[in-house]
């Protein structure tokens, strides 16, 4: 549970129209994406067409959570004041079971450790009243 105190400094999402259904899922603690009712395909980022078929036939759909680690990097460096603490952090690609490709941090390991491969799921980082963030921990 956060604490209703804690000030979050770091950048937030701009949530969209087109992209609104994700962020309030995540609020939900669910992960949720588009799925192609003409060919199936689930994708990430949210847009208003399938970028496979170009269908317009959208649904939105509960996923698992859980992929594995495809790519990852550790920063060294603070692009931004509010992740100075932080420094060294790492972002991780994680490819998920159902095909689409999220960009997060994965928690629970350190850097030193992860790799391509390593197993994980989703956990929930309510940040803000609004913003809820998809982490990712080993499993
Ligand atoms: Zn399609």
């Amino acid at each position: 549970m956060r604490d209703p105190d804690a000030q979050y400094h770091k950048p937030l999402p701009a949530i969209t129209s087109i992209n609104r259904p994700f962020w309030d899922a995540l609020r939900r603690h669910e992960l949720s994406m588009q799925k192609c009712d003409g060919c199936g395909l689930i994708w990430y980022p949210p847009s208003p067409l399938c970028p496979c078929c170009w269908s317009r036939s959208i649904a939105w759909v509960k996923l698992s959570g859980r992929g594995r680690v495809s790519s990852w990097v550790v920063f060294h460096q603070s692009y931004f004041k509010s992740f100075d603490a932080e420094i060294p952090y790492n972002v991780v690609e994680v490819e998920l079971d159902e095909g689409p490709r999220i960009l997060a941090n994965v928690v629970g390991i350190s850097n030193d450790k992860i790799r391509t491969g390593i197993p994980v799921e989703i956990v929930f980082d309510d940040v803000t009243d609004e913003v809820t963030l998809a982490r990712f921990k080993p499993r």
